[in-house]
């Protein structure tokens, strides 16, 4: 059993898997959360580190047999170190929430007062929102996009700052398309006392491969997942500044290392055991990320957004914010007369995958959303330029109008085959 291939021993999985890269390979991935990974990435994912336990950290585990680990993941950090300038990085955490978890973990105590985006104005689950263990731990008060901009008002921001007196400024998003002003909201936050955070997750590859401004240089604290345009295994990491904080300790106030909280909120507040198999895997991409051809892709994949931002208002649909300065963009559908859902259905009978998204002040409700996200990360990696995004953007038009027309779907369907042909993905 120890050496048979999984064709061999499940064939049934086997299936699966092969059904799901014909899927990827065959249809245009506009999910702005995804992206596709090397092959070589996805080897150190297969290998036998996933065999090991090393709970702890380089030099410090609480299992024998750790000497080739401590190698990999003093390597992953480095090269993360390179990447993103940060003064200290936890490269362990299993995916974003969880480290997000952590951080809150690390320099919060239940019921402390955090500012963050609001979910459907583009924040994400774990920055607060009522159904997650953030917003049931924590009392976010959230900022929100202005109603005629679709942009954050960093004077408003301010305003809430001062009054609300946060013990955490949290600034990042799931589905916003505009540049944050980071030196601004560090401003903000040392003009309360509080603590900066910023969740990078979607913009954590435009960020490496320099073609958005980071955060890393003004912030105490940045998360991300690995998984999204920074094009890595499904994961995440905390990086932060190696400063001192104040905590409570038994009872009494204290000066302590910020890089030691976090690392402690990990492990052993958070996890067990880190994924060595997926931390290998992120050494990869962080190596991927230091060539000179990633910041190529990276420029690629706003010039991209921007076309198909571009395009769709042309074509008479209605852009959150009027444009995008990173990979996503977020469309009122109800513009052209249908739902986000609608659209997202219409899409994926024709093998394009988007998510359905509410829309900042979005009348309808959120399992049945005014809008749709629509990113450019993955058919950038795959090889798309504008041109191809413009001629995207027009399909999606052409498919929304066809909706209820199964022969014209059908006809569409076949135009995407061409496409992605035109731009094979691990063929
Ligand atoms: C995707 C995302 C996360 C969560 O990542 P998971 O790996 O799905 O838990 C956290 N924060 C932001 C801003 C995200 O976009």
């Amino acid at each position: 059993m120890l050496k048979s291939t999984l064709q061999q021993t499940d064939p049934e999985i086997y299936n699966i898997i092969q059904k799901e890269a014909e899927r990827q390979e065959y249809g245009i991935e506009l999910i702005a959360s995804e992206n596709y990974t090397s092959k070589a990435v996805m080897e150190a994912m297969g290998s036998v580190l996933t065999n090991k336990y090393s709970e702890g950290y380089v030099g410090k585990r609480y299992y024998g047999g750790n000497e080739v680990i401590d190698e990999m993941e003093t390597l992953a950090i480095d090269r993360c170190k390179k990447l993103f300038g940060c003064e200290h990085v936890n490269i362990q955490p299993l995916s974003g929430s969880p480290a997000n978890a952590a951080v809150y973990f690390a320099v919060l105590k239940p019921g402390d007062k955090v500012l963050g985006l609001k979910l459907d104005h583009g924040g994400h689950l774990s920055h607060g929102h009522p159904v997650n263990f953030s917003g049931m731990l924590y009392n976010f008060v959230q900022y929100e996009v202005d109603k005629e901009t679709g942009r954050i008002d960093m004077e408003k921001v301010r305003e809430i700052a001062l009054r609300e007196k946060p013990k955490l400024i949290l600034a990042g998003f799931s589905a916003y398309s505009r540049n944050l002003d980071w030196k601004r909201f560090k401003e903000i936050a040392d003009e309360v006392g509080a603590l900066t955070m910023a969740d990078i997750s979607h913009v954590a590859g435009l960020i490496a491969g320099k073609a958005i401004e980071s955060p890393v240089p003004y912030f105490d604290i940045v998360t991300t997942t690995t998984h999204k345009t920074l094009r890595g295994p499904r994961s995440a990491i905390i990086m932060c500044k190696d400063r001192t904080i104040q905590k409570m300790v038994k009872g009494e106030m204290k000066e302590v290392s910020l890089a030691k909280e976090i690392d402690k909120g990990v492990f052993p507040g958070m996890q067990g055991g880190p994924h060595d198999h997926i931390n290998a895997g992120k050494a990869v991409a962080f190596l991927e990320a230091l060539q000179p051809e990633f910041q190529v892709y990276a420029k690629n994949v706003i010039k991209n957004a921007q076309a198909m931002a571009d395009e769709m208002m042309k074509l008479g649909y209605k852009v959150i914010s009027d444009g995008t300065d990173n990979h996503l963009i977020v469309v009122d559908m109800t513009s052209q007369g249908v739902s986000g859902k609608e659209a997202e259905v219409a899409m994926e009978k024709v093998g394009i995958s988007c998510s359905r998204s509410t829309i900042p002040f979005d009348p309808r409700k959120p399992m049945d959303p005014s809008g749709v996200r629509l990113g450019t990360a993955a058919i950038t990696t795959r090889g798309f330029d504008e041109e191809d995004t413009r001629e995207v953007t027009r399909i999606i038009d052409r498919c929304i109008k066809a909706k209820d027309d199964e022969a014209a779907l059908a006809k569409i369907r076949e135009e995407i085959v061409a496409l992605c042909k035109k731009h094979p993905l691990y063929k």
